[in-house]
Order: structure tokens, then C-alpha cells, then sequence
């Protein structure tokens, strides 16, 4: 812990962390040595987690990056969380994010912006920023992120680390402050598969509290990381023809293929025609589902109140407009667009058949197949400002994660070398709903 609270200091600047439980995190610790000696600590022992701000701890600030949560202090703990305390993880803090989780590059957070520890000229990715950057810059051992469309895997990817997105419904989302409900998934940040697995089989598993969790059985993933059958593996055409690819990154995909080819495993190209459809797809249903999610922030339950409302009417328009931040306005307005009764079916009904057909295609090639692979992202992490006047190219940053959050399946990115600046280039591992066992197993092998 005191080692984690140096490098924490030491590297404040780069702003991953909102909040650092010094003093608990020193008793916790001192509390758990003692339990060691006594031969009686849990699973996670020695692990230092930070959490995402949108992560609920009983006592404790969450503000989802946004000044509508200022001062709002959570009533009671996420069941991921509790379950990480549970077995002895030690939470030394929260972290930076984009407001809402609604970003790809972490500047949309009311605590500023959070640098990439490779070149601090360059986004960390987002919208679980500061959760990747913590694990990149050695200031925790793991931490917790969520991911809707990519927010695990696509910093991740931006920072160098092991970012895993589970099956929807594989950790109970209770006391997670919801973006889209039906996408939101709690996910791992961490420097090796292995503490990825463990922290996995730790948190996974049902909840009473989350009627959407799921009651599969889980299993101990960090036990089951030996790998040696041959795997059939799927790419998508489209996703390596894309124009939007740095070449770098097709280059470092196509390698890891031949690899495979050579050693025994079967690899074939498949097309996947649905790729221009599922990035409007996700934008209308999770805009769709944050503006009535966003919908309690009204100043009479949570955080902030405007001080400058006359009457209740007022009271409420003053304090969306004065707490929420610019792009989660634009996606509330976006969302009660297309949830308004003129255009409901135009686009949302319309939507929800399209999520159906990808969801389909994809479950139906994953039962031919073991594995999808694919870049995480069409490029490496970007200059700060580069795509902040433009909300449309920010969401092409989420072409090839969202594909695995329209359909509910596990994905994973891992390092795969790096570009020419020396940034980090992920790799992203697709497989079967609730196939976390083998996703990891394959991404040991890989790494
Ligand atoms: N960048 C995507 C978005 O802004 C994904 C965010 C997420 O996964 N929370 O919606």
C-alpha cells in the first residue's frame, strides 16, 4: 500500500485518481497482515484496487465524473465491490472517468482530463481512463472499470493493459450508476491475465440484489488458464479492410494470425456485412436508455441542487442544466428523440431489430468458431483535442468494441506491440456468451 500511495503522489499529475483512501488503506492493510500471519486470509490478499467513479462504496464520494453528483455520498456498496473486500482486496481509491461513462477518450470528466502515461501529449481512452492509466502508471495492482461499448477494452488497448468486458449479466451491476442498463457491464483492468481471472471469479456470479444477473455457474478462471487444444479462429474481413485501420495495427493483427496458422491452429477470414450498422445501433439504444436512466437527476434526490431556482420548475431545468456536462446533454436529447412517439419506431423499434440480427450473427459464427479476433481499435491513443469538436469521429473510436456489447458476449483486449510512436496496439478476443473460462485461457496463450 505505502509503495501505491508513493507512486500515487509521485504521479498525481497525471490525474487517475479523484479520491485516495490513504488512511483506510494502511489499516486495511495492517489488519490483512495480520490475518496472513495467522493463515486466515482471503483469496485476494495483497491485491490494491482502485474503482471507477461510477462505483458505489457505503461512506464514500461517487460523482460518475459529473458536477449533478457533487457531494453525493453513497448509501451503501456495489456487490462487485463488497465481494473484493470480502476475500481482502484493499480499495485505495476511486478513479477518473468519463462523465456517465460516456466517452473514448476521458475529457468529458468534471475532475479534468487524465493523461496516458506512455506520451502525456495523448488520451488514455475512456471512458474507464483513469482505471486503465492506474494499472499502466503502477499506482494500484488492478482496478475496476465498466464497459458499455468499450470502455474496459478500448483504454485498455490505449495504455497497454489487459482490459476484459464479461458476458452482460456475468457481475452483478448493483450499485452501479446505470448509463445503459442493457449494455453496462462491470470489467477488469489489470497487468496480467491471471490477476484478471482471479479478480474475475472473485466478483462474478449471481446476485439477489440484481434480478439480471445471471445464475450461470462461474468458475475458478485463474486455475483453468492452461491452454493447448487447437482453437478455430475467425476475423472479420471487414474489420481488417477498414479504412478507417491504422496500417500499423492491421500489420500487428495479420501477424498474430499467421502465428496461429503456423502453430496448428485452423484461421479463416469470414465476412461480417453488419459492421456500418452497429455503431448507430449502440448510439440510438444507449442513448435511448441514459436519457431515461439520467432521468433521476433532478436535484431533489441526489448531489446537487441549483442555487439558482425560483420554483420547482425552474429548480429542475436549472439544475440539468447547470450539472450535466455537453456531450451527456446531447445524449439525453438524442435519446428522448428517438424514444419520442413520432420516431419510436423509425428508430428505436428499428434499433432493437437491427441489435437482434447482430447479436444473431455473431452468436451463430461463435458456434462455428472459438474465437473472433480483432483490432480493439482503428487507431492508437490520440492527441488531446483531436476529436473533442466532433462528436461523430469520437464514436467511430467504438467501431470494433461495440460489436461484443450489442451482443452480450465476453471480449478481451491484450498488448499487441506498438505503433511508431511507441504507442500501444490491442488486440481484442471475442468468444462465446459465458466462455470466460476459455477467453482467458486463450489470451494466456496469446501473451
Ligand atoms: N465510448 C462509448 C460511449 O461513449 C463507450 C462508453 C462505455 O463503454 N461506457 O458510449
Amino acid at each position: 500500500v505505502s509503495h501505491y500511495l508513493q507512486n500515487i503522489q509521485t504521479k498525481a499529475h497525471l490525474n487517475a485518481f479523484v479520491e485516495v483512501y490513504e488512511q483506510s488503506s494502511l489499516e486495511k492493510a495492517k489488519q490483512i497482515d495480520e490475518k496472513i500471519a495467522l493463515g486466515k486470509a482471503g483469496k485476494l490478499a495483497g491485491m490494491v484496487i482502485g474503482i471507477k467513479d461510477v462505483l458505489c462504496y457505503e461512506g464514500h464520494e461517487s460523482n460518475a465524473s459529473s458536477a449533478i453528483l457533487k457531494g453525493y455520498e453513497a448509501q451503501f456498496t456495489s456487490t462487485a465491490v463488497q465481494r473484493l473486500i470480502q476475500e481482502d482486496a484493499i480499495i485505495i481509491g476511486r478513479l477518473n472517468c468519463d462523465e456517465f461513462g460516456m466517452g473514448s477518450s476521458n475529457e468529458n470528466s468534471v475532475h479534468g482530463k487524465v493523461l496516458n502515461a506512455q506520451d502525456e501529449s495523448r488520451v488514455p481512452g475512456g471512458s474507464s481512463g483513469g482505471s486503465a492509466v492506474a494499472v499502466q502508471a503502477n499506482l494500484c495492482t488492478a482496478s475496476l472499470g465498466t464497459d458499455t461499448g468499450g470502455s474496459v477494452r478500448q483504454p485498455a488497448a490505449f495504455t497497454g493493459v489487459i482490459g476484459m468486458k464479461p458476458t452482460y449479466s456475468r457481475i452483478s451491476r448493483w450499485g452501479l450508476i446505470a448509463y445503459a442498463s442493457s449494455f453496462d457491464t462491470i470489467g477488469i483492468f489489470s497487468k496480467s491475465v491471471k490477476d484478471n481471472a482471479l479478480i474475475m471469479e472473485v466478483i462474478a456470479g449471481h446476485d439477489e440484489f440484481d434480478s439480471t444477473s445471471s445464475r450461470k455457474p462461474i468458475f475458478p478462471y485463474s486455475q483453468l488458464l492452461h491452454f493447448e487444444k487447437k482453437a478455430k479462429v475467425a476475423y472479420l474481413k471487414e474489420t481488417i479492410e477498414s479504412p478507417a485501420l491504422q496500417p500499423e495495427i492491421k500489420e500487428q493483427t495479420l501477424k498474430v494470425l499467421d502465428q496461429l496458422r503456423e502453430e496448428g491452429h485452423e484461421v479463416e477470414e469470414v465476412s461480417f456485412p453488419l459492421l456500418d450498422y452497429i455503431l448507430p445501433t449502440y448510439y440510438i439504444l444507449t442513448t435511448a436508455e441514459a436519457s431515461s436512466n439520467l432521468s433521476r437527476f433532478d436535484g431533489v434526490k441526489y448531489g446537487y441542487r441549483s442555487p439558482n431556482a425560483h420554483n420547482l420548475e425552474s429548480m429542475y431545468k436549472l439544475t440539468r442544466t447547470e450539472g450535466f456536462g455537453e456531450e451527456v446533454k446531447r445524449r439525453i436529447m438524442l435519446g428522448t428523440f428517438v424514444l419520442s412517439a413520432s420516431y419510436y419506431d423509425a428508430y428505436f423499434t428499428k434499433a432493437q431489430k437491427v441489435r437482434r440480427l447482430i447479436k444473431e450473427y455473431t452468436e451463430n459464427l461463435l458456434q462455428d468458431f472459438d474465437y473472433i479476433l480483432l483490432p480493439t481499435t482503428p487507431s492508437t491513443a490520440f492527441k488531446f483535442g483531436e476529436h473533442s469538436d466532433d462528436p461523430v469521429a469520437m464514436y467511430l473510436e467504438d467501431l470494433f468494441t461495440v460489436q461484443a456489447s450489442v451482443s452480450g458476449v465476453p471480449a478481451i483486449s491484450i498488448p499487441n506491440g506498438k505503433d511508431k510512436n511507441g504507442m500501444p496496439i490491442g488486440l481484442q478476443v471475442i468468444a462465446n456468451s459465458f466462455k470466460e473460462a476459455e477467453l482467458y485461457a486463450f489470451s494466456n496463450y496469446l501473451t
